[in-house]
This record gives structure tokens, sequence and C-alpha cells, in this order.
């Protein structure tokens, strides 16, 4: 079952029923512009990963500024996100088991597809099932450019898997993945700057070692929010996959430098003041049903005499400062998400909003997809 509407368009913001999922469609227009003029003015395609937003109607604007495709990280996302009109999906992770790859294979049958693989015994299980299916399934080795977690480590190992890959009835062998997440918060943009460097010379030593065996590497893809500006500089992938620009959280904005500053904070949680029991402390209808809290507390927009302290299933505490205003009852408060993926699939529904009113209100089409 879907939840009902929070509002529809026309609706004053005071009208929207809260808890709701609020993006501002000034910020996200924007911030779609920004990553995608400066990937094609540093000559890289643009493939925005698309579990930050599961949005179908978000990845229509991205594939119109330029987007060449998109990533999902699964299956059932990929397929909810058909809608877009997407031709060209990355599943940016290592899918198995027969049931999940035979679906993998049905959206192959309609658009391109590609998945990662850093194991050769996988790669017979992606085999086994594109020729069962009639499909073809376009394979990248993930490999590990400095972050220690999914990625194939022993770089001499890459040449042999790209060429059983090659080999292998129903796949076709593209290229490489080198993604690397917890180097996106490395808080100082110096040393976030030096671990994109070291991960492009990962990348290419792989590079060379499959083109040292006569094989063509098509695509390197890799690079998020917090290094796509060195990614870019680099020139080493061939296209970025950055998620949270289009949105933006409380944990980018701790990220010392640039892309905090480029990308406006476009996703916000409305939540309604629905107590006021003493001077210095409100509770608000958001608790952690509709907030995500893995990276910290959220933030409450351009107050900053507000502080949200605790979270309950359903209910915040607000504290706020000695000489801070109290909130009213009822008064409407923007919560900014600590983590912005994950608080968008706790959400039926996207609040689009254009100064203070409702434009449109947008299915999350893959809320809760994670098969
Ligand atoms: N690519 C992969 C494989 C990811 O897992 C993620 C996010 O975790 C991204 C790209 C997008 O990164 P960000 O949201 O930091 O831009
Ligand atoms: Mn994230």
């Amino acid at each position: 079952m879907t939840a009902p509407r929070p509002a529809s368009p026309g609706d004053t913001l005071d009208r929207v029923e809260t808890p709701a999922l609020v993006v501002d469609l000034d910020a996200l227009e924007a911030n779609i512009a920004a990553m995608a003029s400066r990937a094609k003015a540093g000559g890289m395609a643009l493939r925005p990963h698309a579990k930050t937003h599961k949005s179908a109607e978000i990845a229509k604007l991205q594939l119109a500024a330029g987007a060449i495709g998109i990533c999902a990280q699964k299956v059932s996302e990929a397929e909810a996100l058909l809608g877009s009109g997407v031709k060209d999906v990355l599943i940016s992770n290592h899918i198995l088991g027969e049931a999940k790859l035979d679906r993998l294979c049905g959206i192959a049958k309609h658009v391109r597809v590609t998945t990662l693989t850093s194991d050769a015994a996988h790669v017979a299980m992606l085999s086994q099932a594109a020729a069962r299916n009639g499909a073809e399934i376009e394979i990248l080795i993930e490999i590990d450019a400095g972050d220690a977690r999914m990625g194939l480590q022993n770089l001499n190992q890459v040449g042999p898997l790209a060429q059983a890959i090659d080999k292998a009835p129903g796949l076709r062998f593209r290229g490489l993945q080198a993604y690397t997440g917890p180097f996106q918060h490395i808080r100082d943009p110096e040393e976030r700057a030096d671990a994109a460097l070291a991960s492009a010379e990962i990348a290419l030593e792989a590079r060379d070692a499959i083109l040292a065996l006569g094989l063509s590497c098509e695509t390197i893809t890799g690079g998020g929010t917090g290094s796509f500006d060195y990614d870019l500089s680099e020139q080493a992938f061939t296209e970025i996959q950055p998620g949270s620009y289009v949105f933006m959280d409380m944990d980018y904005g701790r990220n010392e430098d640039g892309p905090s500053e480029v990308f406006r904070q476009s996703l916000f949680v409305l939540a309604s003041v629905i107590r006021v029991p003493e001077k210095r402390v409100v509770y608000v209808d958001a608790g952690v049903k509709s907030l995500n809290l893995d990276s910290g507390m959220p933030g409450v927009h351009e107050r900053t005499d507000l502080a949200f302290t605790k979270a309950s299933d359903e209910q915040g505490r607000v504290e706020i400062a000695t000489k801070g205003q109290a909130p009213k009852l009822g008064e409407r408060l923007l919560l900014v998400p600590s983590h912005c993926d994950p608080t968008v699939n706790q959400f039926d529904w996207m609040v689009a909003v254009r100064n203070g009113r409702v434009e449109h209100v947008w299915p999350v089409d893959a809320r809760g997809c994670v098969i």
C-alpha cells in the first residue's frame, strides 16, 4: 500500500501534510544544470546515481540535461526507473542469485545493462544467466581504488578476469568501476584531492593491464559528489557517477570546500511543531521513521537558533538557543536531512515546490526497492 499524497499541485507549503519530503525545484534544477555543465566542460560523460532520488521524474531531468544514462544500485530499483525513458543503466553492484539474474536479463532485453563483478566464479553465474535468457549483459570489473571495500584488490588478477569475461557467452567486457565511497567525505579538500589522484593511478594501472592483453577498456567509471571535481581534472575516468549533488545533505555540508558551495540544499523534511511543553524545547512530528540518522541529526534550515537533538520513532526534540526564537504550536520547520539517500527511501511521495507553492507531487518510484 502506498501512503496518501501529502499535498496537491497548487497548495501552499502551509497546507502540505507533515512530515513530508519536500524538494525545492529551483535548487534541484540549478544542481542538475551545474553538474551537467561541469562534466561537459571537463569532457567527461555524466551518469548520475539514481539511488539518491529513486525518481523517474528526476532521472528524466538529468537525462534531458545531457546525462548518458543512470546508475542504480539494485535490479528492482533499475526496473522502477525505466519509466524515465533511460536507455543505458549501470547497476553498480554485484548481482547474483538465479531469480535476480533472470530479472537483470529481463531489463537487458529492453535497455543497455551493465553490471559489476570482481570474481571469476561470479562471471560464470552471470554468463549462465545471460545464456539462459538469450540476453547480453555488459560487465565492468570493480577494482579497489583505495577504499578497501568490494573491489578487486590484486591488480594482477584484472587482466585474466577481463579475458574470462571477454570469452564468456552472453557477456561483453566493458571496462572498470573505480568508485570510492568513504573518500567522498574526506573533509579536507587537499586530502580528498590526493585520494582521488591515488584512485586515478590505480584505475590507469588496471586499464593498462587490460590493454596489454589486446582487449579494449571502453569505460572507466567512478567519482561522487565529493570527488568529481578532482576526477574531472585527473582525466583517468571516462564517466563520473555522482548522486547526492541533486539534493545535498548535512554530511556533505561538513566537507570543508567546493561542492557544498556549488550545490544548493534542495531536499528537506517538512515537519510541524506538535507540542510546546517548555520555553526552550519543542517537539516536531518527524522522528526516526521519516528521517535517517546514520550521519547524525538533521539540521533546521535557516534557523541557527534551533537544534534538532533527539528522535523517537515519530517525534523529534528541538532545543532553542538562549536568545533564540521559540517556534509556535503548528509552526512548520524545514529539516535538512543528515544523509539524503536513505531519507528519500522513507517516503512514498516527494513534494516538489517552487516559491512556496506545490508544483508537483512525484512518486518515489523506487522506494523500498532493495531486491
Ligand atoms: N556510485 C556508487 C557505486 C555509490 O555507491 C554511490 C553512493 O554511495 C555513488 C556513486 C554516489 O555518490 P554520492 O552520493 O556521494 O555522489
Ligand atoms: Mn549516500
